[in-house]
């Protein structure tokens, strides 16, 4: 299985990046998949840079509405337009900042799926929802009302307190939710659930990337912090197993 990696620039960076950046990762051999999220005014920018290298681009969210009076929000149809290929939705940045619901995802995934695009949902429990037994329950709760009966995508397992502060789950941890993960799939898209791709995110860095990537049903990772400078994101992309 070819392991996608995907980077997710958050509120970071400027459109004087995006060409070294993307040179960068066409110029890397790899065996692994790449894909980049960066802010939604530099989608246009990194297509064109990215055209035509299979380098996956995503949007980091989407409105659930194709069009309207929704100041500030951006339609899926519209990230389409770019060139975009992939939205991250249901972050947990989202679910806090924005008090993004459950349903509210499941809407947005319906939205970026009727436009054509890829979704790569984010699933992931509190420390204390972890330290209380809750993480494997609250994380199949987040699966059953986030995703539409026609989802078709990615899913991404990010310990909330695992993001950004250099803290992961046990190797472990991250098999046994990962296996449960794969098994709420199934179960709720039988034809289907065994089929989408399940990436870790979390404090995902060169040092620790080989380790997480080689577990089972890790079929890639969703970097943040490391996926801003070229060099690390593709250290973490050679870190892969092979296929
Ligand atoms: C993320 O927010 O998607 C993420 C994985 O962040 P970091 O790698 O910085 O923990």
């Amino acid at each position: 299985m070819r392991r996608i990696i995907i980077g997710n620039w958050k509120l970071n960076g400027s459109l004087a990046d995006v060409a070294a950046y993307a040179a960068a990762l066409q110029a890397a051999p790899t065996h692994a998949d790449l894909g980049v999220c960066p802010p939604f005014p530099m989608l246009e920018r990194f297509a064109a840079a990215l055209a035509g290298t299979g380098i996956a681009l995503g949007a980091q969210d989407c409105h659930a509405r194709p069009s309207g009076a929704h100041t500030g929000d951006v339609s899926a149809i519209l990230i389409k337009e770019t060139g975009a290929t992939h939205v991250i939705l249901g972050h947990s940045e989202r679910r806090s900042d924005h008090g993004e619901t459950n349903a509210d995802v499941a809407a947005k995934v319906s939205a970026a799926l009727a436009a054509g695009l890829i979704p790569i949902v984010c699933v992931g429990e509190t420390e204390a929802q972890r330290d209380a037994g809750e993480a494997e329950d609250l994380v199949r709760t987040q699966l059953r009302h986030s995703l539409p009966e026609n989802f078709a995508g990615l899913i991404a397992y990010e310990p909330v307190w695992a993001i950004g502060t250099g803290r992961t789950p046990t190797e472990k941890e991250v098999t046994a939710m990962h296996a449960a993960i794969r098994a709420a799939l199934v179960a709720q898209f039988p034809a289907s659930g065994a089929t989408f791709p399940i990436l870790y995110g979390g404090s995902v860095k060169p040092g620790n990337a080989a380790g997480l990537l080689a577990l089972p049903e890790v079929g890639g990772a969703l970097v943040g912090g490391a996926s801003l400078v070229a060099a690390d994101f593709l250290a973490i992309a050679a870190a892969a197993p092979p296929d």
